[in-house]
């Protein structure tokens, strides 16, 4: 399942920026048998995917580690998320192992509103968790859910950087909008808080509310590819305070859960540069490289 062609395209993306690599903060690994029901949900275009979605980078986590070595991809993440109680704790040790056994691969973890959340996020915490993720869309739950706010405090201290899913793409329900993170930040505001696919198609109140707290940060995934175009594209007149947000803006791609070669992505994010000139070459070397590099460290 590996793809030459693919590879050399991402390689010569970062090459021609004079990058190491590129460092994505936005990939997901799940244990099989969770994945495989993630994936039938996007092969059903399930109430929750709500269009066509072909998995492009099928195949075992082995193939996949591999694909994204070949990319040049120097880091990168895990990113597991709860649909339902009681399963965190499974999700959380099978990410550690992978991680441990992939150096390439940021330590991941997730949390639920459930008995117990804030011992083992402390737990997490006080072992060197890299990374965490939450998505209310899935796992139908408000970010201001009373049982995670001593778990949010802990992660807040520590500024252990969570991505979180709570825009309205690609299906909302009732616990998506950018007006959840707004009250968990009122409560939490210095939260180093990663906004998923930039909030979309919030991307707006997303932005302002990144803008408004200086830990916080946007991801990419998705985002400026002509796939998600079509249903959500970035409004024109934010493209300036993105140019300006460039220290604080990550490389993210969601693979392998996408239905197009790995590179749209980059191309999306290059196109930016006709738009705007605050989005040009030494913004995509922040965005691809420096700005994860910052975060999370140096890769091995
Ligand atoms: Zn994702």
């Amino acid at each position: 399942m590996l793809d030459p062609a693919d590879a050399a395209e991402v390689v010569d993306f970062w090459r021609g920026l004079g990058l190491p690599g590129v460092f994505d903060v936005h990939t997901h690994f799940l244990p099989p048998n969770i994945e495989t029901r993630v994936w039938a949900q996007f092969d059903l275009a399930g109430p929750k995917i709500g269009r066509e979605w072909p998995i492009r980078y099928r195949g075992t986590h082995e193939e996949r580690v591999e694909q994204l070595r070949e990319f040049g991809v120097r880091r990168f993440s895990a990113l597991p998320y709860a649909h339902r109680p009681g399963i965190a704790g499974y999700l959380n040790g099978w990410a550690r192992d992978f991680a441990e056994q992939v150096p390439e691969c940021l330590w991941s973890a997730t949390f639920y509103p459930e008995p117990g959340v804030t011992r083992y996020v402390s737990d997490l915490v006080e072992a060197g968790v890299e990374v965490l993720k939450l998505h209310t869309q899935v796992g139908e739950f408000r970010l201001d859910h009373p049982a995670l706010d001593e778990a949010f405090g802990l992660v807040e201290d520590a500024g252990t950087p969570i991505v979180i899913h709570a825009g309205s793409g690609p299906v909302g329900n009732q616990f998506t909008g950018p007006h959840h993170l707004e009250r968990l930040l009122r409560r939490h505001p210095r939260l180093t808080a990663v906004v998923a696919h930039m909030g979309a198609p919030e991307y707006a109140e997303f932005l302002a509310l990144v803008e408004a707290h200086e830990n916080t940060r946007l991801d990419t995934t998705m985002v400026f590819t002509e796939f998600f175009d079509v249903e959500a594209p970035y409004p024109e007149d934010l493209l300036p305070r993105l140019a300006d947000l460039g220290d604080r803006v990550l490389l993210g791609s969601d693979f392998p859960t996408i239905p197009y070669p790995y590179r749209e992505q980059l191309d999306g994010l290059t196109r930016l540069g006709q738009r705007h000139p605050g989005l040009g070459e030494d913004w995509l070397r922040r965005v691809c490289w420096h700005n994860g590099v910052e975060l999370f460290g140096v890769p091995a």
